[in-house]
C-alpha cells in the first residue's frame, strides 16, 4: 500500500506533465482531462484519490465498478465515471445506469442494445466509438476502415450521438501513427472528443490532440492480479 502522500505526489506529477505537453503542443491545460483508472487498485489508493479531488475515474468491468462505485455515488455527487473495457450486450443496461461515459461501442449489435438500455433506463451516458487503430484480431473496437460507416448509422438507426472515439494502440508499437489515425477519423467525422493514452503514452496523446487520457499504474501503481 501507498502512503496518501504519495499518491498525491503522483498525481502532482502526472498533472505537471499533462500541462506541460498540452503547452507544448500549444493546446490549453485545461482542455484535457485526466481520467484516474482504478480497475484492480486497492481501496485505500482510491480513496486517497477521492480525497485529493479527483472526481473522474475508469473502469474496465461493469461488475467490479458496481462494487466499488455504487455505494460512493451519495457522498460523491459529482463522480464522473468511465467505462473503458469492452462491453457484453448482457450488461448494457447495468453500464447504462452507472456509468457517464462508454467509452467502447464498436459493433452494430450494442449500438441497438445500448439504445435500447438508454430508454429503459431513461438516462443517456455520453458515447464514444472503440476504434481497433492496429486491426488486432483479439482486440476491441471497429476498424478503421468501416469506422465512417458505422459513425453514420449510429443517428441514422440507432439514435446515438457519439461524442468522439477511443483507441488502445498496439502494445510494443510507437503509438503516434495510431493517435493520429483516431485523430483524423474523428475530424473527417466532425467528433470532437478524442479519449487516448495511458501511463506509458499520454504526453504523446495530448501532442496529437487527446482530450481525455487514461492513467493507471502512474498514479497507483501496479494493479493487484
Ligand atoms: C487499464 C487501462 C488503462 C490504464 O493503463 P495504465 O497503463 O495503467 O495507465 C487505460 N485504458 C484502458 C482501456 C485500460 O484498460
Amino acid at each position: 500500500m501507498q502512503t496518501p502522500s504519495s499518491i498525491l505526489d503522483r498525481f502532482t506529477c502526472v498533472r505537471a506533465r499533462m500541462a506541460a505537453a498540452a503547452i507544448a503542443a500549444s493546446r490549453a491545460p485545461e482542455e484535457v482531462t485526466l481520467i484516474a483508472v482504478s480497475k484492480q487498485q486497492q481501496e485505500e489508493e482510491i480513496l486517497a484519490a477521492l480525497g485529493l479531488g479527483q472526481r473522474i475515474y475508469g473502469e474496465n468491468r461493469v461488475r467490479e465498478a458496481m462494487a466499488r462505485w455504487q455505494p460512493k455515488r451519495e457522498a460523491f455527487p459529482d463522480l464522473r465515471l468511465h467505462l473503458i473495457g469492452p462491453l457484453q450486450s448482457n450488461k448494457a443496461l447495468e453500464a447504462v445506469r452507472l456509468f457517464d461515459v462508454i467509452e467502447s461501442l464498436d459493433r452494430p449489435k450494442l449500438a441497438r442494445v445500448l439504445a435500447d438500455a438508454v430508454e429503459k433506463a431513461g438516462r443517456t451516458p455520453n458515447i464514444l466509438v472503440q476504434v481497433n487503430t492496429g486491426e488486432e484480431p483479439q482486440k476491441a473496437g471497429i476498424l478503421p476502415l468501416e469506422a465512417d460507416a458505422f459513425l453514420q448509422d449510429l443517428p441514422r438507426i440507432y439514435g446515438i450521438a457519439p461524442a468522439g472515439l477511443m483507441c488502445i494502440p498496439p502494445q510494443g508499437e510507437n503509438p503516434a501513427a495510431h493517435f493520429a489515425l483516431l485523430a483524423k477519423i474523428a475530424a473527417r467525422n466532425g467528433l470532437t472528443q478524442l479519449s487516448m493514452g495511458m501511463s506509458e503514452d499520454f504526453e504523446i496523446a495530448i501532442r496529437f490532440g487527446a482530450h481525455c487520457v487514461r492513467v493507471g499504474s502512474a498514479l497507483f501503481g501496479p494493479r493487484q492480479a
